[in-house]
């Protein structure tokens, strides 16, 4: 049995908040502030350049890698670190166009984030692709013979929906089309088995559920099936097959190295790695079953307590990742409300009250006090005070 008493005392929570926010930046490992001063005075300050070597600076990409892995029910060797979410999707995406080259459709659907669309529609329009985008509940049929890539977020950032991996890249495969997923709602939150899937793709980010704070790089992995056929669109040196014989050519690296690009960024990998630390003896399954316990307990508190809120995610636990959305006319003003009182989730426009049950932190005493507030919140209507209405640039 996983120790969860263990893995939320590993980390820092301020006095007096209930953090359900997780899935938008998870909070900071009690070790990671001191591995990131570690890294500065005993590896750059002493070492040099010679950190790359002698810290193993190089290859910690890889080595990071290797320990999230086994969170996306992927092996060793087939993960690797670096830049943004975004660049790891228009990598995963022009390699898995260049792998089908009869095709030219995208397929994608409306609940992805749009920063996934958005590198979609470039990549369209440089290459000739079209991008269709349904919605979630109609991809399964949308998948047809003409399809290139189906190019999916596993669960929905404002819904929390979760498709069925398995069964879409099936769909997906029979159609003769790839399979690209992007589990940045996943990885850390639910039970991702990737190589049972059979995905072709796969990407995701390490600052939500992964707690490896703001601008912490993420994660491509590539199925071994395509490892040493993938053609990386963004050729960087550091993917090159000999970065320091300083070809005027590329040549891929071996395998997943070449999804690397430029510099790795070290500061931010060590404290990546001390969040990692924590996830030594969770076992996946039981991650799971808190998760939905969490979610369950809450929807039912809501059910309970909360007229005025409609539930904005599915019922059937099975089809939702590790977080509810709430729908409320004014759910800006109600979420600016709750935090005011200690509760953090977020608002994400429209009219949808996220919040995120992370189980390596998140208890069933963050649930009831959370449920508790709302109520009050709903209930008392102090939520229509001028300051709830006022707009950060950040929601
Ligand atoms: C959070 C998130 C992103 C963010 O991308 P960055 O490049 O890391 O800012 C992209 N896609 C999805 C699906 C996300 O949930």
């Amino acid at each position: 049995m996983t120790d969860f008493a263990r893995t939320r005392a590993a980390f820092h929570l301020p006095q007096g908040v209930i953090y359900l926010d997780g899935n938008s930046l998870g909070p900071m490992p009690v070790a990671a502030a001191e591995r990131v001063a570690a890294m500065m005075r005993d590896e750059w300050a002493q070492m040099l350049i010679g950190g790359w070597n002698r810290a193993g600076w190089y290859v910690q990409p890889r080595r990071v890698g290797d320990r999230i892995a086994p969170l996306i029910g992927a092996a060793e060797g087939q993960v690797v670190m670096g830049d943004t979410l975004s660049i790891k999707v228009f990598q995963a995406l022009s390699a898995a166009l260049a792998l089908n080259p009869g095709r030219r459709v995208i397929l994608s659907d409306s609940g992805n984030f749009p920063s996934d669309l958005y590198v979609a529609q470039g990549l369209a329009r440089v290459t000739g692709a079209e991008l269709r985008v349904v919605a979630p509940e109609d991809v399964a049929d949308a998948i047809g013979p003409d399809l290139a890539v189906l190019m999916l977020t596993e669960v929905d950032y404002r819904t929390g929906r979760r498709h069925d991996m398995a069964a879409l890249t099936a769909r997906a495969h029979e159609a003769g089309a790839l399979a690209v997923w992007d589990l940045a709602h996943s990885a850390g939150a639910v039970d991702v088995d990737l190589l049972g899937a059979g995905a072709d793709f796969a990407v995701g980010c390490t600052y939500k559920y992964l707690n490896g704070g703001p601008g912490s790089p993420a994660f491509i992995w590539v199925h071994p099936r395509h490892a040493e056929a993938a053609q990386p669109c963004l050729q960087g040196w550091m993917g090159h097959a000999a970065p320091f014989a300083f070809d005027g050519d590329y040549r891929p690296g071996a395998g997943i190295e070449r999804m690397r690009v430029g510099t790795p960024p070290v500061i931010a990998l060590a404290a990546l790695d001390a969040a990692l630390d924590v996830w030594e003896g969770v076992q996946m399954a039981d991650l799971r079953a808190r998760s939905v316990a969490l979610t369950e307990a809450f929807i039912a508190g809501i059910d309970a307590s909360c007229p005025g809120v409609t539930l904005h995610s599915p019922r059937d636990p099975a089809r939702r990742g590790s977080q509810v959305g709430l729908r409320h006319p004014q759910a800006h003003a109600v979420m600016q409300a709750l935090i005011a009182q200690g509760v953090v989730g977020d608002f994400r426009a429209p009219d949808v009250l996220r919040f995120g049950f992370a189980p390596l932190f998140n208890d069933m005493s963050d649930v009831e006090g959370a449920v508790d507030r709302l109520a009050g919140i709903l209930r008392s209507a102090s939520w229509d005070r001028p300051e709830y209405h006022q707009r950060a640039a950040v929601t």
